[in-house]
């Protein structure tokens, strides 16, 4: 029988790296919801809607049913990419520039909405992994099987400034730890959709835990 499984926590806790291996071994669809909100941020970007010192919410809003956004499975890198507008901006959305701002966008109501709304829908069916803050809170409270993933801010910032020199982008540690801490703090300080454990969600945290690990105690939760 096919379950949905939900899995929240804070930024770079290693929850994609996870729910990707999860859904490739159990055939499941995965959805990245970090990506739809760095893809609406990446768009109120390039629209002049959002910058470091500015914020134009109502314009992003007024534009929002300009935003369509899809998920296209690339067999050669074996998941899912996000497409804004049928553009492929899989790699556009990880820039440490996106980073900074998401937060931001992620906190206007409108956007949680049209994005929550779209994500029900793909879940309609099961045999779906969703990664996110709000999974198990508000796009699936009756999930079958809710994780909520910690690490301590040198786990996180030291994992996410690990990929960013592997993509070749130029940022110190110092610059990442701070955008981890700023984003967590956002995050869980946000009033219409906080980052809280859902009551029933089975925390795991995995600053000591291997990829390995991580992996082989979920498959058991899975399969309980
Ligand atoms: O998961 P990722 O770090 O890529 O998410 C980027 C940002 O998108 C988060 O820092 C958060 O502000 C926002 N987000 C959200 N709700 C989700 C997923 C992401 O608000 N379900």
């Amino acid at each position: 029988k096919k379950i949905t499984i939900a899995i929240d926590g804070f930024s770079s806790t290693g929850k994609s790296t996870l729910a990707k291996q999860i859904a490739k071994q159990l055939g499941y669809i995965y959805v990245d919801t970090g990506a739809m909100y760095r893809a609406v941020t990446y768009f109120a970007m390039r629209n002049n809607f959002v910058s470091e010192n500015h914020l134009d919410a109502d314009g992003l809003i007024e534009n929002l049913s300009n935003i369509t956004l899809q998920f296209h499975f690339n067999e050669e890198v074996g998941f899912a990419e996000m497409y804004l507008n049928n553009e492929n901006v899989e790699i556009a959305i990880r820039t440490i520039e996106v980073s900074r701002l998401v937060s931001k966008i992620a906190e206007i109501s409108e956007v949680r909405a049209k994005l929550v709304e779209q994500q029900q829908q793909m879940g309609k069916n099961k045999g779906i992994v969703m990664d996110g803050r709000d999974i198990g809170t508000v796009v699936f409270p009756n999930a079958d099987l809710k994780l909520f993933m910690t690490a301590s801010p040198e786990t996180k910032a030291q994992r996410r400034f690990d990929e960013l020199i592997e993509k070749g982008q130029q940022v110190t540690f110092e610059e990442v730890l701070q955008n981890v801490q700023e984003r967590d703090y956002i995050d869980t300080h946000r009033e219409d959709s906080p980052l809280v454990k859902a009551e029933d969600a089975i925390e795991i945290d995995n600053s000591h835990l291997s990829k390995k690990e991580q992996y082989e105690l979920v498959m058991e939760l899975v399969n309980e």
